[in-house]
């Protein structure tokens, strides 16, 4: 069957899928996202015998492996990340504790993508999701349409990052973590850096070496003095999973995970540069204004955090009064076919490979045995 030509995003498709792409292609399960949730996801789908393209396929906007790790800042290496999990039946060999995480993180993903074979298409952005009347998931893409009896989403926060408001103008330069690259550009400025987790706490540690810092945080930073131990992972899970139950805006594990002493915790604390100060009320022309005491300043890093990747969900209705999606462990309250993986209290390299696990064991169960082939529908 010849594929119908209508641009390159379907030639993109074609290429990586070995699917013809018409209407939309059908499949039993769609998963969103090719991170540490969509790959976890993906290779449960196969042990449980889904097969690759015929029976599920993975949809990531990235043009390569990696998720959100191969954005991150050229300077965050191994050493310094938060703490890295494993995907499963698969090790990351011990890496070297100077290299980019940046560049390891997505050789391991592309090195286990190709180990499982799993069906990774990219890049293939998904645009909306849409309820079918036949019971189906219609997944409109930027390169054709698929369409599924169950979706796991696994899109992260990555490409949202949050920015609060603040009063004023600044005229200096301001960015999000999601755009720092490391400290060279403020060799002897100086720099604010808004945020109590560990972003921020990464950024004061690289830039205080080459400029002056001024660390501002909206609540009071909490410490925990001992290692990240399961007992305190449990808790914090505990709390995220509380609002995400109760329908409201997720907040991330790693935003509540508190400040433990990292390496760059140390890094910064040997600088001096952790003395934390509350959060300015507005932003002057040249700086930052607590009251009528200003202070001057050439640049704000905000590491401010992130909102989940959910907005091509909207036609589903999925959002609960209070503002967040509803969810019972990943599947969504308002339609159990669709799971969040990667999502509130799985928002975390240890979380996503439960929570992809988990998704599967609960779509198997709705879904039953896997289908034989695929049948090909016409779009609505
Ligand atoms: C700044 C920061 C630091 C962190 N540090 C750590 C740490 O040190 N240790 C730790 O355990 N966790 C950490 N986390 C959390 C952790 O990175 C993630 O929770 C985990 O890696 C799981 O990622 P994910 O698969 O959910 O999302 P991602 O890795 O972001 O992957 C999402 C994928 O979905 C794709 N995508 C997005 N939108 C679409 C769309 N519409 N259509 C198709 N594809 C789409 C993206 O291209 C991307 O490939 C950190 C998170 C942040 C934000």
């Amino acid at each position: 069957m010849k594929p119908r030509a209508h641009g390159e995003h379907s030639r993109r498709a074609r290429c990586f899928t070995g699917v013809t792409v018409y209407g939309a292609t059908n499949v039993d399960v769609v998963v969103t996202g090719a991170g540490q949730a969509g790959l976890s996801a993906a290779y449960h789908l196969r042990r449980r015998g889904f097969a690759p393209y015929r029976g599920f396929v993975v949809l990531d906007a990235d043009s390569a492996p990696g998720g959100a790790w191969a954005h991150r800042s050229p300077s965050l290496r191994m050493a310094t990340v938060h703490g890295f999990h494993d995907l499963p039946d698969f090790e990351l060999p011990t890496p070297d504790p100077g290299a980019p995480a940046r560049e390891v993180v997505p050789g391991y993903f592309a090195a286990y993508e190709a180990k499982h074979a799993l069906p990774v298409v990219r890049p293939v952005r998904v645009r909306a999701v849409q309820p079918r009347p036949d019971g189906r998931l219609l997944i409109e893409t930027d390169a054709g349409d698929w369409s599924a009896r169950a979706l796991i989403n696994a899109t992260g926060t990555w490409t949202r990052p949050f920015l609060p408001h603040y009063p004023g103008h600044f005229a200096g330069r301001q960015l999000h973590y999601a755009d720092y690259r490391g400290p060279g550009s403020f060799a002897g400025q100086r720099v604010v850096v808004v945020g109590g987790g560990a972003s921020a706490i990464q950024v004061l540690s690289e830039v205080a070496e080459v400029a002056e810092t001024v660390w501002v945080t909206r609540t009071p930073p909490v410490y925990h003095d001992g290692p990240f131990t399961p007992e305190v992972g449990r808790a914090v899970v505990a709390k995220v999973e509380e609002r995400v139950r109760q329908g409201l805006p997720v907040r991330s594990v790693v935003s509540v995970t508190g400040l433990g002493p990292s390496v760059a915790y140390r890094r910064a604390e040997e600088l001096g540069a952790l003395d934390r100060r509350p959060m300015f009320d507005r932003l002057t022309e040249h700086g930052i204004a607590w009251g009528d005491r200003e202070l001057t300043a050439d640049a704000i890093v905000w590491a401010t955090g992130f909102r989940p990747e959910i907005a091509h969900l909207a036609p589903l209705g999925l959002r609960s009064p209070g503002g967040g999606i509803r969810t019972d462990g990943t599947q969504a309250a308002a339609d159990p076919r669709v799971h969040l993986v990667g999502y509130g209290p799985s928002a975390s390299t240890v979380g996503a490979n439960r929570a992809g696990r988990s998704a599967v064991n609960a779509i198997v169960k709705l879904l039953g045995e896997p289908s034989e082939a695929p049948v090909r529908v016409q779009p609505l």
